[in-house]
């Protein structure tokens, strides 16, 4: 089922790999001219413009961009008691991973009478994007939101389409989970005018103010992405998050039922995204195509699925072992990567290029889309060669503080002006030698 690609007894360079391994595309300039005039016309006519394009795009207008209080309280409270269960057992596995991840803020002496220190301010007002298009996920809004509020962002506004069966307000599981996480400002807006919206600011229907934001984070379709790159300064972005994808590392040991599964799940996102496996074991291979036919033929959204798996971004990729398994897996620097091989926690100590690893039979990616406590809002595209995923450190801004004294400036002010001479910016050795005039 899936296009094969025989690396056995080729050499090749990690550029190489990059080239020859599947990957989804996603050519965001080609949306730009598309997009470009919808972060124009929010920008001059903010609302107003903003519901025109969800008119048109999501066929519906709700009748104001934030969401009323009474709309998120009761979306919790006729949420699925099972669900509520849930997504409390992920927000608290999320809190305890993430509050780890807090810096503390740190003075060096350089020097007598001479410190740095680097303090950690929050970014002060976040839109966070949860997608809603073709499928909603409230599961997004908690890998958005449990960063930022660990981090201490002040203000928070969720953002994510309106759904015409629901009278234009998100999707009742993203209001309830923002409730969970006690978000109070949630916008019904979604795609391109969302990131626009956010960026400028607005003014509600009703006259109330829509505040600007300074970061916007979270994952969207190709729409999103482009907004992001056309207000990309105005804004901080985390990602122009692509395409999602899987690699699997898997040897002779790895049951090919749990391996088609672990695809599938990755498959079933999108028809863009990518599922790759990397083996040295033929028969696995094969063993993994036979269950990809049954699995596929029997899953809910079977068409997406083999689209998604039949495209050119997914296919197996044979290597002569596991060692040239790392090799390739780490020049392809998945979102996901699984490692299902003998010693599996040895082999991914060997990876230096992943979004997210998950060692073993019993880690599948589903387990972190959800409940593991990591964060499932990944770099994509081959962006975890330098990239990380989402996390306290996003929403956090390092701010050095300067602290010298007289005798300590004196004692190394020779060197400041002869570094400023260096560059021909003699003003910066004069703004030393103007302090000391003997
Ligand atoms: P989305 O919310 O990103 O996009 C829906 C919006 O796109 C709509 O509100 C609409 O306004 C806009 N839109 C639709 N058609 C348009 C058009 N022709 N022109 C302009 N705008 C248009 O939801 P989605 O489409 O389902 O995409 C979600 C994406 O996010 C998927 O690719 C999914 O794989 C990805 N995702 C990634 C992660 C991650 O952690 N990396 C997590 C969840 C989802």
């Amino acid at each position: 089922m899936l296009n094969r690609i025989d690396l056995r007894g080729r050499t090749t360079t990690p550029a190489q790999l990059r080239a020859i391994v599947p990957r989804a595309e996603m050519d965001v300039d080609a949306v730009l001219h598309h997009v470009r005039p919808v972060v124009d016309a929010v920008a001059e006519r903010g609302v107003e413009a903003a519901l025109e394009y969800t008119e048109k795009f999501d066929r519906v207008r709700p009748a104001s961009v934030r969401v009323p209080a009474s709309a998120i309280s009761s979306a919790l409270s006729s949420l699925d008691p099972a669900v509520r269960e849930a997504l409390e057992e992920s927000v608290a596995r999320a809190r305890r991973v993430h509050a780890d991840q807090v810096r503390t803020e740190k003075t060096t002496q350089v020097v007598a009478g001479g410190t740095v220190t680097e303090k950690w301010v929050p970014v002060e007002r976040v839109g966070l994007y949860a997608p809603g298009g073709l499928a909603v996920y409230p599961s997004s809004v908690v890998m958005n939101v449990v960063p930022a509020q660990i981090a201490g962002v002040e203000s928070l506004v969720v953002c994510s389409p309106p759904q015409a069966e629901f009278d234009g307000l998100p999707h009742p599981t993203i209001l309830a989970a923002a409730a969970l996480l006690g978000v109070e400002e949630v916008w019904a807006v979604g795609g391109a005018q969302a990131v626009a919206l956010l960026a400028h600011g607005g003014v509600d229907t009703d006259g109330t103010e829509l505040a600007p934001v300074d970061m916007v984070t979270g994952p969207g379709n190709i729409y999103v992405a482009a907004a992001k790159r056309l207000l990309r300064g105005l804004v901080g972005i985390d990602a122009e998050a692509g395409p999602t994808e899987i690699a699997i590392l898997a040897d002779s040991t790895a049951d090919p039922v749990h391996v088609a599964a672990d695809l599938i799940s990755q498959a079933e996102h999108d028809t863009l995204a990518a599922s790759v496996l990397v083996t040295d074991s033929v028969e696995l291979a094969d063993a993994v195509d036979v269950e990809l036919k049954r699995q596929a033929g029997a899953t809910k959204h079977d068409e997406r699925v083999r689209t998604a798996l039949t495209g050119k971004q997914s296919g197996t990729v044979l290597v002569s072992s596991v060692d040239e398994g790392v090799r390739v897996v780490n020049a392809y620097a998945a979102e996901h990567l699984e490692i299902q091989t003998r010693d599996a926690r040895a082999v991914a100590e060997r990876i230096r290029s992943a979004g997210a690893i998950f060692v073993g039979p019993y880690a599948p990616v589903s387990l972190g889309d959800y409940c593991a406590g990591s964060n499932h809002v990944l770099p994509t595209g081959g962006c975890a060669r330098h990239s990380s995923g989402l996390s306290v450190q996003t929403f956090l801004r390092g701010i050095h503080v300067i602290d010298y004294s007289e005798d300590a400036l004196r004692e190394v002010g020779g060197k400041v002006v002869a570094l400023a001479n260096a560059e021909d910016l003699p003003a910066h050795g004069q703004a030393v030698t103007a302090r000391f005039p003997r």
